[in-house]
C-alpha cells in the first residue's frame, strides 16, 4: 500500500503556515490569474517564494494551480510567469488545458504536471493518454466510485492518482457550470463561482409571478441543485486500498480555522492507520471534530454508489457550532502564557479551546489580560491579549469558541 500524502489548500501565506503546523504533506495554491478560483483564493505572487521556502524547510511540497480553461491571452500571461515559478522551486503545476500543458512542456519542462479534476478523467486509458502528454499525476473525476478507481490504479501503477477526501462538492459534472456566470456574471469556468446552486429555487408561471411553486423533493422543500459536503474520514482504509498517492482537501476559499481543523484530524487518522493498519479503528471523535467547522450535511459523494449528493434536509444551510477567536502570535515560556491576536471578539464567559496538532486544550478567558497585564472582560477584534497555558504552544495555533445558541 502506498503512503498517501495529505494535500491541503493554502489560499494565502497564513493558511500555508497553518497547514504546515497541523501536518500537511503538501499544499496547493492558486497562481494569480491562472487558477479555477476567485482572485480572493489566489496566493499573492510576492509571498509565494517565502511560502515555498518555508514549506520546503518542513519537507512539504507546494503545487500551483494553473487549471483555468485558457484563452490565447491567458497563455501569454502564463508564459511570462513560468520561469519565475520554476526559479521559486514550485514542486508541480496543476493544469487542465492541453494548450497550457504544451506551453509548460516547452518552456519549463522540469516542472512536474498534475492534471486537474476539471479535465474529467474517468478511465485508465485516459490516464495513460495524459501520461503520454507529460503528466505525472492525475486528479481523477469526483464522479468515480472507489471500485472504479481501484481498477484504474491497477492498470496504471506507474502514474500517481489523486482523490478528493474532504470539502465542498459541485452539482455540475467536474464543475462545468454556467449558473454563477448567468446570475452574477462571475464564471465557475474562470475560477469565480459564487455558488448560486446553494440558493433556493422555485418554479414560476409567467402570468403569476407572485405564486411560485416550490419544487418539492420531500414534504416541504427541495435542494435539488445544492450538494452536501464530502467527508471520507470514516473510509480512509478503503481510499488507501484503492491505490492512490494523494488525498486532497478542497477549500482554498475556506478559513484558517477550517485549514487547522481539517488538516489535524486527517493527519491523526492517516497516521493512526499507517502505524497499525490491522488494529485501526475509526475514532468517533474525528467526525465530531469535523462537525465543529462550518459544513453542510456530509456525504461520501460517489465513492460507494452513484448516489445523489444533493442536500435533502430542508433545515440545513450550513451547520456551525464553533467559530474562530484568533491565533497564537507568540509563546511566552517565562510566564507560561500565550499572546493571542483576537479576530472575533472574545468575552470572559466564552467557552474557548486551543487546537494543537495532537490535542485540544480548554482555555480560561476569564484569566485574560491586555498587553500591559491588566485584567479585561472582553477583547475586541484586533486586540492582543495574554492567556495562561500549561504547555508549550507553537505560533499560529488556532483558538476556537463554542457558539452560543
Ligand atoms: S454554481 Fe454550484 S454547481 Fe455551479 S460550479 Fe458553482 S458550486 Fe458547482
Amino acid at each position: 500500500m502506498k503512503r498517501p500524502e495529505l494535500l491541503i489548500p493554502a489560499g494565502n501565506l497564513e493558511k500555508l503556515r497553518t497547514a504546515l503546523l497541523y501536518g500537511a504533506d503538501a499544499v496547493y495554491v492558486g497562481i494569480e490569474g491562472m487558477s479555477l478560483r476567485a482572485a480572493a483564493a489566489e496566493f499573492p505572487m510576492d509571498n509565494l517564494e517565502t511560502g515555498i521556502r518555508e514549506a520546503h524547510r518542513h519537507g512539504v511540497k507546494v503545487y500551483g494551480a494553473m487549471n483555468l480553461f485558457a484563452r490565447n491571452d491567458d497563455l501569454q500571461r502564463a508564459a511570462a510567469i513560468l520561469p519565475e515559478l520554476e526559479a521559486m522551486g514550485i514542486d508541480a503545476l496543476i493544469v487542465s488545458d492541453p494548450g497550457m500543458i504544451r506551453l509548460i512542456r516547452q518552456l519549463t519542462p522540469g516542472i512536474p504536471l498534475h492534471l486537474s479534476t476539471q479535465a474529467n478523467t474517468t478511465n485508465a486509458a485516459a490516464v495513460r493518454f495524459w501520461a503520454e502528454q507529460g503528466v505525472s499525476r492525475v486528479v481523477l473525476a469526483r464522479e468515480l466510485t472507489l471500485a472504479e478507481i481501484a481498477e484504474i490504479a491497477k492498470e496504471v501503477p506507474d502514474i500517481e492518482l489523486e482523490l478528493f477526501v474532504h470539502g465542498a462538492m459541485c452539482m455540475a459534472y467536474s464543475g462545468r457550470c454556467f449558473l454563477s456566470a448567468h446570475w452574477n456574471r462571475r464564471s465557475a469556468n474562470q475560477g469565480d463561482c459564487t455558488q448560486p446552486c446553494r440558493w433556493d429555487y422555485y418554479l414560476v408561471e409567467a402570468s403569476r409571478p407572485d405564486q411560485p411553486l416550490i419544487l418539492e423533493e420531500d414534504a416541504r422543500y427541495t435542494y435539488l441543485l445544492s450538494s452536501k459536503d464530502l467527508c471520507m474520514i470514516e473510509y480512509l482504509p478503503e481510499m488507501m486500498a484503492a491505490g492512490v498517492s494523494s488525498l486532497k482537501v478542497e477549500g482554498r476559499m475556506k478559513s484558517v480555522y477550517y485549514v487547522a481543523a481539517v488538516t489535524r484530524i486527517y493527519r491523526q487518522a492517516i497516521d493512526a492507520y499507517l502505524t497499525d493498519p490491522a488494529r485501526f479503528r475509526v475514532d468517533p471523535e474525528w467526525l465530531e471534530e469535523l462537525r465543529k467547522i462550518s459544513y453542510r450535511d456530509y456525504t461520501t459523494g460517489f465513492y460507494f454508489t452513484r448516489e445523489k449528493i444533493n442536500e435533502v434536509n430542508p433545515d440545513v444551510n450550513y451547520w456551525q457550532t464553533y467559530d474562530m477567536v484568533g491565533t497564537v502570535l507568540a509563546y511566552d515560556a517565562e510566564n507560561s502564557r500565550i499572546l493571542v491576536g483576537v479576530r472575533n471578539g472574545l468575552r470572559d464567559d466564552d467557552v474557548i479551546e486551543l487546537l494543537l496538532p495532537r490535542e485540544t486544550i480548554t482555555l480560561d478567558p476569564a484569566a485574560m489580560v491586555n498587553e500591559t497585564g491588566e485584567p479585561i472582560k472582553a477583547a475586541h477584534n484586533g486586540y492582543r491579549i495574554y492567556l495562561p497555558v500549561t504547555v508549550e504552544v507553537p505560533a499560529g495555533a488556532v483558538i476556537r469558541r463554542k457558539m452560543k445558541k
